[in-house]
């Protein structure tokens, strides 16, 4: 542990010992009744988590991918008309992964760094019947927030199953599934949820179901199918064993600690650290003179922040010293900028004097690449965020 550098990526995040212990844990048998209280109660939390009390949850082994494959193969049918709303690479995602499975998909993608606009989608919903449509709630390539309450209230004016990407937003910024009248929220663990990488999460609305039960055609992915995963979450719940595929044991044992934090914490007040983590962010970003990717902070993540490199420095060289100074932070990742930014990763056990060590290593990391500073000033203003 001695020689562990601060990770301060979007995902994979730091995870708590109690989450790690928990995964390190014997393996139980996948039937045990120890396993299946487990398995149950992360259930139920997942439910209070993505404030859904009716939502159906499902646990598969798997990344954020699987998760987006498994709303998408168990709604989509040959000919359906889907709208995807993208900010960033993975909405692009849900373009292609979604024809795969014979959807006409339309594609309305925002400038680099803008969010979504509803009026516009409102006016294409009006002209067009889709039957599902989805939104990344932040595109971890831009660091973009997508209104998602907005989201949910236009698919279920317009009678459209909608379908959040919530990967980078899950446990950190604000969900409330059911009552935005959103049909599936998905995540994976390794993000604002605090599980290392393995978990494909999900939670699926009534509505949604039964769109799926009224399914023509079988679904064309053997693996995420919900007829076969229903059941066996079903039984999990009840306290009792179910068997499709072997569930991933000691992920799930790491995943009901970590929503147990989770909620001792309270969602409230989670969803409000997350947002004072991401103004302090952007504040010690402005204070150090770099420009940052989304177009405006009323539609910047709180999950991650994405500052540009300013000019004269080559992000390569400053990544480097930053992680010499003892933080690892991410590079760009929007093909069509890539080159012209870094990013900040500050969700789910994220401390403030993480936040400030990452702040700290970026000053070290800019003065030792030429880039005029006052030394102390992102440190300045991230605390005065954090703590008045
Ligand atoms: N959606 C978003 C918003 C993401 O950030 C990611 C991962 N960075 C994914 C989907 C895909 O998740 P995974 O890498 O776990 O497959």
């Amino acid at each position: 542990m001695k020689d562990r550098t601060l990770l301060m990526i979007p995902g994979p995040i730091e995870f708590d010992p109690a989450v790690l212990q928990a995964l390190g844990a014997p393996t139980t048998s996948h039937v045990s009744p120890d396993f299946s209280e487990q398995f149950g109660r992360a259930l139920e939390r997942m439910r209070e988590v993505w404030q859904a009390p009716s939502g159906q949850p499902f646990v598969l082994a798997g990344s954020g991918t699987l998760a987006m494959d498994c709303a998408g193969a168990n709604l989509v049918e040959p000919g359906d008309r889907v709208l995807v709303l993208s900010t960033g690479v993975f909405g692009d995602r849900f373009e292609d992964l979604l024809s795969r499975y014979g959807a006409q998909v339309d594609l309305l993608r925002a400038p680099v760094g803008e969010t979504v606009d509803f009026e516009q989608v409102d006016a294409v919903l009006r002209q067009t019947r889709y039957k599902l449509m989805t939104a990344t709630h932040v595109d971890t390539s831009t660091a973009v927030r997508v209104d998602a309450r907005r989201f949910g209230a236009l698919g279920r004016e317009h009678g459209v199953i909608t379908v959040l990407d919530g990967v980078c937003s899950v446990a950190g910024e604000e969900v409330h599934q059911e009552d935005w009248g959103l049909d599936v929220v998905l995540t994976a663990s390794q993000k604002a949820v605090g599980v290392p990488p393995g978990l494909a999460l999900l939670v699926v609305s009534h509505q949604a179901l039964s769109v799926w039960g009224g399914r023509r055609t079988k679904v064309a992915n053997y693996y995420v199918d919900w007829a076969k995963w229903l059941p066996v979450m079903v039984s999990y719940e009840k306290g009792t064993p179910g068997y499709f595929g072997t569930p991933a044991v000691n992920l799930i044992a790491a995943l009901d600690v970590s929503l147990g934090q989770i909620l001792e914490e309270g969602m409230e007040r989670r969803f409000a650290r997350h947002r004072r983590f991401g103004a302090a962010c952007r504040a010690a970003i402005r204070a150090l003179g770099l420009g940052q990717v989304p177009t405006s902070d009323a539609h910047a993540a709180n999950t991650l922040s994405a500052p540009r490199y300013p000019g004269g420095v080559k992000g390569e060289d400053l990544l480097a010293k930053i992680r010499e100074a003892g933080a690892i932070l991410a590079g760009g990742l929007h093909p069509d900028i890539r080159a012209e930014y870094f990013r900040i990763g500050h969700m789910g056990g994220t401390k403030p004097g993480d936040l400030l060590a990452a702040v700290g290593a970026i000053e070290a990391g800019l003065k030792a690449c030429g880039h005029p500073l006052e030394t102390g000033s992102g440190l300045a203003a991230a605390q005065s965020v954090l703590f008045g």
